[in-house]
């Protein structure tokens, strides 16, 4: 039995002498192990593409009788292109950021069944770079990653917190920007104003005010969350085509302090825990 379907290679290891073992997260959100025989390019064939990570492909997939690790495990029969990049293979920032995307997308994605993949008609759809959920939100980070090394305007702090807020939303776990957790007085818009977000409250889902901060001896440097604050509510409105208006200063993102608040109500409200990732050392 087969079964065409479309994904982003999220991840992958060197099989055998010329094959590749990768994870495809598919339109639907969810990913699949898949065997792609002469994957790491083929000598005799040299026709063949060497797949990268965060290529978007297009294959017609069977169902293998090997188990690896638990998971189904499909062939690949034949693949080609729908999109790949080229300039965040030649910048090291660009490539661990990719690898950073792919690693969250990889943790936070479930497997899909063989039975889904082989009976359902979603996995495979006309509508270009359209998806759901993970998927939507990776294709846009590595297709404008990629457009950003184009125009030349590269910024690793802002490309990052642009993904983690969209991921963030996008599974149900959006932060409260609206009022504070515990006095649920609004925050106004209103600058100087005399209530406004001091610190991320992971267990609450959002932000508490200054007043409740003092009230409650919580300690915080005002600034930091007042970016993060500040980040967050922007990067919910910005859409990713416009994610150059996105206002983050380009310093290195092991400075953003913002960044790492985000990273860690990130694997707060999924129970990861922060070692899990390998990449996010390449950050900071
Ligand atoms: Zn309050």
């Amino acid at each position: 039995m087969h079964a065409k379907v479309e994904g982003i290679l999220i991840s992958k290891m060197p099989y055998r002498e010329r094959d590749i073992l990768g994870k495809l997260l598919l339109r639907n959100g969810q990913k699949i192990t898949v065997l792609f025989r002469n994957g790491r390019g083929g000598k005799r064939n040299k026709k063949t593409l060497c797949l990268e990570l965060g290529y978007f492909l297009k294959t017609e997939i069977s169902k293998s009788n090997i188990v690896y690790k638990e998971d189904d495990f499909f062939c690949a029969n034949d693949w080609s292109l729908t999109w790949y990049h080229q300039k965040i293979r030649e910048n090291i920032k660009a490539f661990y950021l990719m690898c950073v995307f792919l690693e969250l997308g990889l943790k936070i994605s479930l497997t899909a069944s063989v039975f889904s993949i082989m009976n359902e008609s979603i996995i495979f759809s006309n509508n270009n770079l359209k998806g759901e959920g993970v998927f939507n939100i990776l294709s846009n980070a590595l297709f404008f990653l990629e457009d950003s090394l184009i125009r030349n305007n590269l910024n690793v702090t802002r490309d990052f917190l642009l993904f983690i807020v969209k991921l963030l939303y996008i599974e149900g776990v959006g932060i409260n920007l609206k009022e504070c957790v515990y006095c649920k007085n609004l925050f106004t818009p209103v600058i100087p104003t005399k209530m406004f977000a001091v610190r991320l409250v992971p267990k609450e889902g959002g932000f508490c005010c200054n007043i409740c901060s003092e009230k409650l001896n919580i300690k915080s440097n005002h600034q930091i969350m007042i970016d993060t604050y500040t980040s967050v509510k922007q990067a919910v409105t910005t859409k990713y085509k416009n994610y150059s208006l996105l206002h983050v200063k380009n310093s290195d993102i092991s400075q953003s302090n913002a960044s790492k608040i985000l990273f860690n109500y990130f694997c707060y409200q999924f129970h990861f825990s922060r070692s899990e990732f390998k990449s996010i050392k390449s950050l900071w």
